[in-house]
């Protein structure tokens, strides 16, 4: 068992940063003594804190690479640099704990079933209290909340008689709608990461290091540091219905794993399915738990397959002006971004394992990449639920279809090569007519 930090002030009156610029540190430097932490260790005492801070003597006392924050580190150092910030500030995190506390699951204490995000990043304050009233930075990866929400296709739904008011769960006739939510940001646990993906942990380092511009040094010269907070977005679990029913295995489950399309979720851009497909999930969620059991949406920001939208608006040019069809989709992809696909669902499978989910009743996905990587972390899914055919947009049948005929799920028509050829986009001549003649 690890020993406790000594709930000693880390440092009396720092200075901003320390006088030479530290670059990187070494496991046997002076001073060099990083907080235990156990990955996988019976309770959140025992596992340790993450501390990530490199402020005052937090530099040497360090168990983890990175920053908190994701990719929103870099707006802190912004607010830093701009002197809005103290470098050294400590939020008062006071009224901000859960509003549900999350029931203890054994993957918390499991290396192997959770590596990519802290589960105890939700109760720092409490798990951690004594450490934090002693100075120490320590922070919440995550944090849970609830909310009221209202989509168009929910007042829609209800209007066509797809789903009732109930009261609680639908609170109205416009669509309004209860729900709980769980922010994570990412905290990777390497050597769980390699794992997953099947590469020795001194490859992921070098790979992670040289490929974020050599940003994180320690990843090489601090071997003995096993986590990592990736510059990463997160995720937000939506929970509709009482939380405490989603780990209960007594009753269905419906779920969706649904992966960033800000193009298409919020601006409602018809060339894919992604907003059609969430609503239909939100959708669907609610009517499990309206019945009695369970519905879960998981929103991954992984924008445009974890390419981004800078590669997805080259990728849709290449196919508007190649001819855009069906049978030409995934290469369009793969010869701009070099692969048809970045999200790796491998790191996926955490957070249901963090809720503690045992089984699936209805998936609401076609992904066999989402599907596999749930049933080989050892949850099951008893069925799986394609996206409606009237909810398809008719520009998205380009992406669809070639999904399904690349091994995507479907109750419906698998399609030919030949007959993919005939599957075609629309083009952007009354585009090119508007800005001619205006
Ligand atoms: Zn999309």
């Amino acid at each position: 068992m690890p020993a406790m930090p000594s709930a000693q002030p880390p440092a009396s009156s720092p200075p901003r940063y320390s006088k030479h610029i530290v670059l990187t540190t070494y496991p046997g430097q002076s001073g060099i003594d990083p907080v235990p932490l156990e990955w996988g260790a019976p309770d959140a005492k025992a596992r340790g804190p993450v501390v990530v801070s490199r402020s005052g003597n937090l530099l040497k006392r360090r168990n983890a690479i990175g920053a908190h924050g994701g990719s929103y580190s870099i707006y802190n150092a912004l607010a830093v640099a701009a002197g809005d910030l103290d470098a050294d500030f400590r939020p008062d995190f006071q009224n901000s704990e859960p509003t549900f506390n999350f029931p203890s699951q054994p993957a918390w204490a499991d290396k192997e079933k959770i590596v990519s995000m802290d589960p105890y990043g939700h109760d720092v304050v409490k798990r951690f209290r004594e450490e934090l009233d002693a100075g120490w930075d320590i922070r919440p990866t995550m944090a849970v909340t609830r909310a009221n929400m209202k989509l168009a296709e929910i007042g829609e739904a209800i209007r066509d008689g797809q789903l009732e008011v109930d009261g609680s769960i639908v609170v109205d006739s416009s669509g309004e709608v209860r729900v709980s939510k769980v922010a994570v940001e990412p905290v990777w646990y390497l050597p769980g990461v390699a794992d997953r993906f099947g590469v020795d942990e001194g490859t992921l380092r070098r790979t992670l290091f040289e490929h974020t511009g050599g940003s994180y040094p320690e990843l090489i010269t601090r071997p003995d540091l096993k986590i990592f907070l990736p510059p990463i977005g997160g995720l937000t679990v939506y929970i509709f219905g009482p939380p405490e029913r989603v780990s209960d295995e007594n009753v269905k489950l419906a779920l969706r794993i649904h992966d960033e399309c800000n193009g298409s979720d919020v601006f409602q851009s018809d060339i894919c399915t992604c907003r059609p497909y969430l609503a239909f999930g939100i959708r669907e969620a609610i009517r499990e738990a309206q019945s009695g059991g369970s519905g879960v949406v998981i929103y991954f920001r992984k924008e445009g397959r974890a390419l981004g939208e800078v590669i997805k608006y080259l990728v849709y040019n290449a196919r508007k002006r190649g001819g855009d069809t069906a049978d030409k989709y995934f290469t369009r992809t793969e010869n701009i971004a070099g692969v048809r696909d970045m999200r790796f669902q491998a790191l996926m499978p955490d957070i249901l394992h963090w809720l503690g989910i045992k089984k699936i009743d209805r998936m609401l996905s076609m992904s066999n990449m989402k599907h596999d990587a749930i049933v080989q972390s050892g949850i099951k899914i008893l069925e799986r639920i394609p996206i409606p055919e009237d909810m398809i947009p008719s520009d998205s049948r380009v992406e669809i279809d070639a999904k399904i005929n690349a091994g995507y799920f479907t109750t419906g028509k698998q399609y030919t090569e030949e007959e993919l050829k005939q599957v075609r986009g629309r083009g952007w001549e009354k585009w090119e007519d508007i800005s001619v003649s205006g």
